[in-house]
Order: structure tokens, then C-alpha cells, then sequence
């Protein structure tokens, strides 16, 4: 029940939030006036159908009303033709469009009805008070239906013109028009593919009225808790902002990834990425943690212009029938941007508001400049309390992920390099957890609370689903297949969050058949998934050429033994133990023959590596990064060439600039990471190199940067100083 939910949900985040603010800061802190849902008692409430003409709103309100036995209104038969005491579209030709929508919005304002399936019209969404008042009384659901089939339905009903169209607008633009105030009002969305009945459309408004009661079916479980039984049922907003569950296991969903119907997976392959993603990313997120118009303005401010390729992903034909899908068109040139480019929004809307957030980051490659970039990119309200400090190791990372983070000094991102190794950073921020009276002075004296926004968080993992689903609807667009056909996913495999998402994709409905993950010659993972047994007894990282998967404790592997052991907690709490205790953990024959049904794996050396970028270019003139190399070279040996394989390139060459020249065997190789770039630039033509990494290296060149010593009560110091000049100031 809607009421008893959404109370229960401000219970819920109230806990969250005493759980949160270790400290008391006082009741005034607590309000709830970010949740932006009114609480209606459910009996009372109006189910209202919105959607172009030739949607179906009338008919599937009558089914509708009649499955939940309640009274049906039409708003063009009941309300305003009763109210103007004539036919419509008399009405229409007597007062022309633009008083149509007025006298119309008038009539709706006026009326008022409760626990009812209310059918609008298609212009009603134009008129603002109008659908104020309607929203207040119940939950508005938008038959979103494609254009082209509208166009073709209102063609056999014979209607060639509709509200507010003169003669010099199209019908397609009109519709095109009217798209965004649908956009504007809805709180819930359905789907509608090409060919559904008007039975079909009932079913999945039925079933989108049950999940909307229902949120208590979308929460999340931690990966070791016993018998899938949360006695303290975490929902979306808890899991973004605790990260890790308390027991040590990661956050997954309880009930796994809601499935699409081929329907609606081929109106997607219709749509622009932002646009996929909220598609699917609002079945996974439950409206009452986040509404599907606030997600969808996330959205486009997260895959907009930050992206310098208009595809976002573009999927490109490699040779037979391997095909890479490019995911480092971001801000920061690895495929990181996807996921931090919206993770930061998240983040900030389920954070508890008045108080400040300094998310601390020590990093060694990628991460840092992704995060930066993310972080920096927050709307002004939420920049003013939330804030990112990364530290990396001065001389632990390379030219260009250094000039990556350098330019960014002030505001609410910045990073600090440090005399040290990356473990000396990340202990640091280890030690600053721990100290509760550091963390009580901070909380007490700024109103801030110290946060970490690591790979493990839900909210990284999630937005990577979609570009999975996004490269099978590229191959449905270009008619490399027909929807149901499979594909296999190679992936260069560190944390294992990219590989878990495209298994998550497959749950979605996306028929992947193997998901391929390859490892350099740092080859835990790989090791695992061909005898079963994950041994760090004795193992070292080795130098490679593609360090971002150069990795020892794969943290996202526990989110798959889970998946593939049926949510067994008590077996991946057991494995993790000993893996923390004696280094080492083995599953049994039969999970691993399960593993081996969903995923396969290999590993490169690194002269195989080098060589493919190599052979690639020279076969091809493509020219790939280090870590797509790897994947290349394992996809190659593995895939048998029965269908599709799409190859994941997680960065731009450019990124890894010196590796890849030597690869290319460039003769006199430039130390400066700038002309290494305008040198890759000359062999592989500007239009392969990447403008926004060019343009931040030269912008960063020769900036300067806070350098600090290896030294706990500096680090400190150096967060105190954040806090104290980047945030609001607390009265
Ligand atoms: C982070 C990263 C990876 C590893 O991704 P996981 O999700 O940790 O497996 C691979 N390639 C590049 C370029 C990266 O930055």
C-alpha cells in the first residue's frame, strides 16, 4: 500500500540517517522534504492514463478500471463534453487551438474526483495547473508509445490533424513537441512496443501500479547474509550511501534485475544512449527512491555533451565477426566516465540533506580523474556540500593520469599528490575512518561526514548495464541480428564490475550467451575461472602494460559467486574468509561448472598484447589501447566465431600513449605525454584521437599542484583544509 510504504520508507531513512551522522547534531537536521512523493491514502487514489492520441488511454482504462473494480473517467466524454455541453471537436473548430488547451485546463482544474482510472486527453498535459492538480490526486502513468506507430494509428482512424496543430506543423513534430510535457508530468512510465494489444498495454500498467506499491520487492541484500533474509530491508537511497554492507559483503538485489520483453528491447534499439539508459535504468530503480523525472534529468546531464561522440558508445565493426564497442569517449578517456558521470547525481540526491560529504579517494590510475570530473560536474546546490579530495602517489602514476587529476586545485574537487605508494595513500584514508575523534571534530565543528565512493558501490555498477544492452541494440539496429540471437562479451577484467554488469544485462533479457574476461599476466581471475580456485598465496603484481587490470583481489568477484551460487551467503561468507585468513578459497566442481556456463577466460602476455595493437593497425588502421589488446588476444583465441563477440575498449590509446607507441614500433619515442599524443595523432589521423584528453593535458601542462609529504597528520590537515574553504559555512 502506497501510504504504509512511503512511511515505512521515511522510517527507513530516518534510520539511515542516525546510522550516518555518527554524531548528534540535533532533530533539526532531519527533515524529509527531498522526498518529493505526497503521501495519499491508496483508496483514495486516481490512476491517470496520459499519452499521445491512439495511445489506447481510453480503452486500456476501461480495462483497467474493471481488473481493479474501479470507476472509469474519461476526460474528453465525462468532463468535457459534459461541462461544455458539446461534442469536442466542435469545440475545437469554435475556439481554435491555443483557447482549446485553456478552456480545457479550466474544466480539469475544476474537476476533481478520487479512486479512480481517469483516461486524459492528449493535450491536457499541455496546461500546467491543470495537471498540478490532477498529479496531487493520484500517480500519473505515460503510455509512452514510438511515434511511427501513433502516426500509423491515427493514419487508419482517419484523424489527420490534432490540438494546437496548424497547418504548417507536421503531425511528427507535433508529437515530438508534446513528447516532453508527457516527459514533464509522468510518474511512471509503460512501455509500449510496436504490435501490443490493448490487453498487453493493461497487463504492464497493472503490473507497473503493482511495483509502484510494492518497493518492499526491490530492496537489497548483502552478498553474505544468511538465507537472503535482511531482518532491516535495505532499499536503493541506503545501499548508495553506505557502499559496503555491514557484514563485509557487497549490496546486490534481492529479487536479481527486472526482465524486459523483446517488445520493449526493440523500442529501445530506437533510441539515443541517454535515452536507453532510462529506459532501462528506471526499472532498477525504484520510483520511490529516485522518480523517473529526476532520473531522466541525471541522465541527460551525465551522457550529454561530457561525451565527445554522439553515440556515446559507438559500436564499431572490427573484422569477421568481432565488434568493438568503444567506451572511452568521456571526459577522462576510460570506459570509468560511464559510470561516473552519473554515479556522483546519485550519490547526491540520496544523500541525507544539511550536511556536508568529503568523499576520499586514493588512487594509483583511472579512477582518479573520473571521479574528479564527475564530482566537479554536480549541480551548484549540491557542489556547495559535496566534495571529492583524491590523493595519488606522486610518482606511482603515469604522465597523463597525473595531468589528468593535477588540473583539478579548488572548488569542490581536488586532488594532492603524495611522497608515497598508493598504499601509503589508501591506509591514510583507512586510518581516518578509524579515528573517531578526527571524525567528530569534523562532523561537529563543519557538519561533514567523510565518505568513499569505491568501485564496490551500487551505484558505479549499475549505469554500466545499460551501454551492454546499448552495443546488442547497435547489432538489432544494423540488422546484425534479429532480438534473441546471441552474442559473446569480451572484457579486460580487473574488479570484475564491468563483467558482473554485462551478466546483470543478460538477466535484463539481453541474450548474452559467454561473458569472456581477460587478464594480463597478473592472472588471478583468469586462473580462477579455468580451475575454480582464487590463490593469492605467494602471488606478486608484475609491471604491465595495461595497468588497470594489473590486480590481486578482484573485489566485485564476490557480487558474481553470489549470482552464480544462487544467493548462497553462507558459502561466499566462507570463501571470503578464507580468502582474507590463508590467502586462498576453492568452490566445488559443480559451481564451477555453473561459472563456466556464464563466463570463460584467458590471459595475454605482454608481448601478445603489443603485438595485436600491431597487427590490428596494420590490418586495419584501428588503432587499440593496451587493455582492449588483451581482450583482443584472449577473444581470438577463445571465441569460436559462431556469433557476434563484442570486444569492450575500456580507454582511449591515447591514454596509455607511451605503450602503444612502442607497440606500434614508433622510433624515438617523446617523454613528454603531450607530443606522445600529437605523435599517435600523426599516425592514426585526428580523427582517432581523443579532443577532451588533448585539450586537458595541455590545459594542465605545467599547473601547479599541492605536493605533501608521506605523513598521516599532513593528510589530515589537507582534508581540514577542504573542508574548511570549499564547503557552505555552518551557523
Ligand atoms: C578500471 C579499468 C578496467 C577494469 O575494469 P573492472 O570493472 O575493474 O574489471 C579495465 N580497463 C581500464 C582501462 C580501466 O580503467
Amino acid at each position: 500500500m502506497i501510504s504504509a510504504n512511503i512511511c515505512r520508507r521515511l522510517g527507513k531513512l530516518r534510520n539511515l540517517r542516525t546510522r550516518l551522522l555518527f554524531f548528534p547534531l540535533g532533530s533539526s537536521y532531519f527533515t524529509t522534504a527531498w522526498l518529493s512523493n505526497q503521501i495519499l491514502k491508496p483508496d483514495k487514489m486516481n490512476i491517470i492514463l496520459m499519452g499521445p492520441p491512439g495511445a489506447g488511454k481510453t480503452s486500456v482504462g476501461r480495462i483497467v478500471g474493471c481488473r481493479l473494480g474501479m470507476p472509469v473517467i474519461d476526460i474528453d466524454d465525462d468532463v468535457l463534453e459534459r461541462t461544455w455541453g458539446m461534442n469536442v471537436a466542435d469545440k475545437l473548430s469554435e475556439v481554435g487551438g491555443d483557447r482549446f488547451i485553456e478552456e480545457e485546463g479550466k474544466a480539469v482544474c475544476r474537476f476533481t474526483a478520487t479512486g479512480s482510472v481517469i483516461s486524459l486527453t492528449g493535450s491536457n498535459p499541455l496546461h500546467q495547473d491543470s495537471m498540478q492538480h490532477l498529479k496531487r490526486s493520484g500517480l500519473i502513468v505515460y503510455l509512452d508509445v514510438d511515434a511511427e506507430d501513433i502516426m500509423q494509428r491515427l493514419t487508419t482512424m482517419k484523424v489527420n490533424r490534432i490540438v494546437g496543430q496548424d497547418a504548417s506543423v507536421c503531425m511528427r513534430d507535433i508529437l515530438r513537441y508534446r513528447n516532453q510535457f508527457y516527459e514533464k508530468w509522468l510518474d511512471a512510465r509503460v512501455l509500449c512496443g510496436t504490435g501490443d494489444s490493448v490487453e498487453d498495454v493493461a497487463k504492464k500498467v497493472l503490473k507497473t501500479l503493482d511495483r509502484y506499491n510494492d518497493s518492499e520487492s526491490e530492496s537489497f541484500i548483502s552478498t553474505r547474509s544468511k538465507n537472503n533474509v535482511a531482518s532491516d530491508p535495505k532499499f536503493f537511497s541506503d545501499v548508495v550511501v553506505e557502499g559496503l554492507a555491514p557484514d563485509g559483503g557487497l549490496y546486490v538485489p534481492k529479487n536479481g534485475f527486472p526482465k524486459l520483453e523483446p517488445s520493449e528491447w526493440l523500442r529501445i534499439a530506437n533510441m539515443p544512449y541517454a535515452t536507453r539508459a532510462m529506459a532501462i535504468l528506471e526499472n532498477c530503480i525504484h520510483p520511490m527512491d529516485l522518480s523517473p523525472v529526476e532520473l531522466s534529468a541525471m541522465l541527460n546531464r551525465a551522457y550529454g555533451q561530457n561525451f565527445c561522440n554522439k553515440s556515446v558508445v559507438p559500436l564499431k565493426h572490427l573484422s569477421d565477426n568481432q565488434y568493438i564497442l568503444e567506451l572511452f569517449h568521456g571526459p577522462t578517456a576510460s570506459f570509468k566516465d560511464l559510470a561516473l558521470q552519473l554515479m556522483p547525481q546519485l550519490f547526491a540526491h540520496c544523500l541525507p540533506p544539511m550536511c556536508n560529504y568529503l568523499i576520499l579517494v586514493a588512487t594509483s590510475g583511472d579512477t582518479g580523474g573520473a571521479v574528479l570530473k564527475g564530482f566537479s560536474n554536480l549541480k551548484d546546490t549540491d557542489l556547495e556540500r559535496i566534495g571529492v579530495l583524491v590523493f595519488f602517489p606522486e610518482n606511482g602514476v603515469s604522465e597523463i593520469q597525473k595531468l589528468q587529476m593535477t588540473g583539478f586545485q579548488k572548488g569542490n574537487a581536488r586532488s594532492i599528490g603524495v611522497l608515497s605508494d598508493f598504499d601509503f595513500c589508501q591506509k591514510s584514508i583507512k586510518r581516518m575512518f578509524g579515528d573517531s575523534s578526527l571524525m567528530g571534530h569534523i562532523a561537529v565543528e563543519y557538519a561533514t561526514v567523510l565518505s568513499t565512493a569505491n568501485s564496490i558501490n551500487w551505484a558505479r555498477l549499475l549505469p554500466q548495464v545499460v551501454y551492454h544492452c546499448s552495443a546488442y541494440m547497435d547489432l538489432l539496429k544494423n540488422r546484425v541480428l534479429t532480438f534473441g540471437d546471441p552474442i559473446d562479451v569480451c572484457i579486460p577484467t580487473g574488479n570484475f564490475g564491468n563483467a558482473m554488469s554485462a551478466l546483470y544485462a543478460k538477466q535484463m533479457g539481453i541474450p548474452i550467451r559467454k561473458v569472456v574476461c581477460a587478464s594480463n599476466h597478473n592472472c588471478v581471475i583468469s586462473d580462477f575461472i579455468a580451475s575454480g580456485e582464487y590463490d593469492l598465496r605467494g602471488r606478486k603484481l608484475f609491471v604491465s602494460n595495461s595497468p588497470a587490470i594489473d590486480i590481486l583481489k578482484s573485489s566485485n568477484l564476490e557480487r558474481f559467486i553470489h549470482h552464480v551460487s544462487g544467493g548462497d551467503g553462507h558459502l561466499v561468507r566462507d570463501l571470503f574468509f578464507n580468502l582474507e585468513k590463508g590467502q586462498v578459497f576453492k568452490v566445488s566442481e559443480a559451481l564451477l561448472q555453473k561459472i563456466n556456463m556464464e563466463v570463460e577466460a584467458g590471459w595475454c602476455s605482454e608481448d601478445d598484447c603489443l603485438k595485436a595493437i600491431h597487427d590490428v593497425h596494420r590490418r586495419t588502421g584501428y588503432i587499440m589501447d593496451t587493455h582492449t589488446a588483451v581482450g583482443k588476444v584472449v577473444a581470438s583465441r577463445i571465441h569460436d566465431n559462431t556469433c557476434p563477440l563484442v570486444l569492450c575498449s575500456t580507454a582511449h590509446h591515447g591514454k596509455f600513449a607511451s605503450a602503444v607507441l612502442k607497440a606500434l614500433r614508433c622510433q624515438n619515442i617523446p617523454q613528454d605525454p603531450i607530443e606522445q599524443l600529437d605523435k599517435l595523432c600523426t599516425i592514426g589521423g585526428q580523427q582517432q584521437m581523443h579532443e577532451a584528453l588533448l585539450k586537458c593535458l595541455r590545459n594542465s601542462k605545467d599547473h601547479p599542484y599541492k605536493i605533501c609529504q608521506a605523513d598521516f597528520n599532513v593528510l589530515s590537515e589537507e582534508v581540514e583544509t577542504m573542508i574548511q574553504d570549499s564547503f557552505m559555512k555552518v551557523q
